[in-house]
């Protein structure tokens, strides 16, 4: 199972391919070589609602 990771490197943003057994290693991006923590993107995350924010402003 492959899936994508982005390059931090706000210049780059290069979307890549990996693998999944790849994850909490890290790769270079093919292109600026900035080096890439697979699966330490917070890509992923849920989003948290955050306490004393309850219900739409009127
Ligand atoms: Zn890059």
């Amino acid at each position: 199972m492959v899936f994508a990771v982005q390059c931090p490197n706000p210049k780059c943003r290069k979307f890549m391919l990996v693998e999944d057994h790849q994850k909490g290693q890290i790769v270079p991006c093919l292109l600026c070589k900035t080096q890439i923590k697979v699966g330490g993107t917070s890509s992923a995350k849920p989003v948290v609602s955050k306490p004393g924010q309850s219900g739409p402003t009127s």
